[in-house]
């Protein structure tokens, strides 16, 4: 049996994806416990008393950070006040059992949770956006979405910062994308480890550096209870076609990975061209048009946007009217013709109007302090008669699809798949 290489005297028990090391398990957590260490430091994520957010779906991503940010807040003392934030997107018989894990880990590490929902945020869970838009476009919406979410729920928590499970694979996957789209304005954005600078909150990740197949053996091998299905939405399209790519240069140079992440960075010149709305830069330096702000407030719902109505409300407009693709791609002509950015009539925008002003009454009943962060939107002209503590408006969404429930693996069942593509090694 052979020796692991790190401490030369306990038997290796797995041979590292990342580096080619084969090490004892002891070894191997220190090593993966440093290296998330290193990068944390290294790039100055953290601020001592911050109040950090850390996105929890129940996945093997957002479970590993959990524990390894809990680890290493008392290892290294960062003086973290770590909470949970979850967002349900409502999806039946995925998103609540992964949130049922999420539960469990609340319990494990001691940490508070926050679960914010589609339903409350939006008036919409995904079950009903997916009966009205299908399978195409689901996760425009479900991203859109759950970027805003995460910055309401972490308002209501009042944290600083927001850390997500990001991947180095993940990140290498959206730079193929980016660079396949030739879409070189997003790669700043993706490729960089701490978002601060277009007026949203703080977020970082913290895993940018580490491999996927890393990250499950630290959870196989630690018996961390985590999520491993697959959503029930998720389209097998572009991404899967770079994930496999990106496996397949893996198994040949292990090393690409990380080599895509930081040709990824090269290519993101500080010159990007002013449409990059993740320019720290102002916008008049960049001849953007008035609309684009860098750290304004939609005017809609007062919440952060860098235009004047956010995505969110754009795409919640069109589900609204019965016309869910307006806010998606290349419909500026459809937009115009149901003059989208004009429209005010209380009935197009009364659950908008409603669910936002429902947020920032809990907000408020939450913590004063944090409410007070979020900007009170003047309501829109037209939308008189809507408001906070206001009866709900009849939703006319048809009625939720039922998913399918699929079959539910909790903790440990990626083995299988370690030891099929040989992670595990054979000793
Ligand atoms: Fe949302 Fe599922 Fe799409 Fe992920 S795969 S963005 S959870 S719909």
């Amino acid at each position: 049996m052979p020796a692991c290489q790190r401490c030369t005297t306990a038997r290796a028990a797995l041979k590292r994806p990342k580096t080619g090391e084969s090490v004892c398990k002891a070894c191997f957590y220190l090593a993966f416990e440093t290296e998330i260490h290193e990068t944390i430091t290294t790039n100055h994520l953290f601020r001592r008393g911050e109040k950090v957010a850390i996105g929890a779906s129940g996945g093997k991503d957002s479970t590993v950070l959990a524990h390894v940010l809990h680890l290493l807040n008392q290892r290294y003392d960062y003086g973290l006040d770590l909470v949970l934030l979850s967002v349900d997107e409502g999806i039946t018989g995925y998103r609540d059992d992964s949130l049922a894990t999420v539960q469990r880990n609340q319990v494990q590490y001691g940490l508070p949770l926050k679960i914010v929902s589609y339903g409350d945020l939006y008036g919409w869970t995904m079950d009903e956006i997916v009966a009205q838009v299908g399978l195409k476009n689901n996760c425009t919406f479900c991203g859109v979405f759950r970027r805003q979410a995460l910055d309401r729920g972490a308002v209501l928590l009042g944290v600083d910062h927001i850390v997500t499970g990001h991947n180095a694979d993940d990140i290498a996957e959206t730079v193929l994308m980016n660079i396949l789209r030739g879409d070189i304005a997003r790669l700043q954005r993706c490729t960089s480890i701490l978002n601060n600078n277009d007026g949203t909150i703080k977020r970082s990740k913290p895993f940018k550096y580490t491999y996927e197949k890393e990250i499950v053996m630290y959870a196989y091998f630690k018996n961390l209870d985590y999520f491993s299905t697959e959503c029930i939405y998720a389209p097998q399209a572009y991404r899967g076609y770079a994930r496999t790519f990106l496996k397949d240069l893996e198994a040949i140079r292990p090393s690409a990975i990380l080599d895509i992440i930081h040709s990824g960075e090269a290519f993101a010149a500080p010159s990007d061209p002013p449409s990059a709305k993740t320019t720290a830069a102002p916008a008049h330096a960049h001849g953007e048009k008035p609309a684009q702000r860098d750290a304004g407030e939609c005017e809609r719902c007062g919440y952060m946007s860098s235009q004047r109505v956010c995505k969110a409300c754009v795409l919640l407009e069109g589900l609204n009217r019965g016309l869910p693709r307006l806010g998606i791609g290349k419909t500026d002509r459809l937009r115009r013709r149901h003059n989208l950015h004009e429209a005010t009539s209380p009935e197009t925008l009364g659950r908008t109007i409603e669910h936002m002003a429902n947020v920032r009454l809990e907000a408020a009943r939450a913590s004063p302090a944090a409410a007070a962060s979020p900007p009170t939107p003047p309501p829109p002209a037209g939308a008189a008669g809507v408001g906070v503590g206001e009866p709900s408006t009849a939703l006319s969404a048809p009625s939720a699809a039922a998913a399918t429930a699929r079959g539910v693996g909790v903790a440990n069942n990626d083995a299988p798949r370690l030891a099929s593509r040989g992670a595990l090694m054979e000793l």
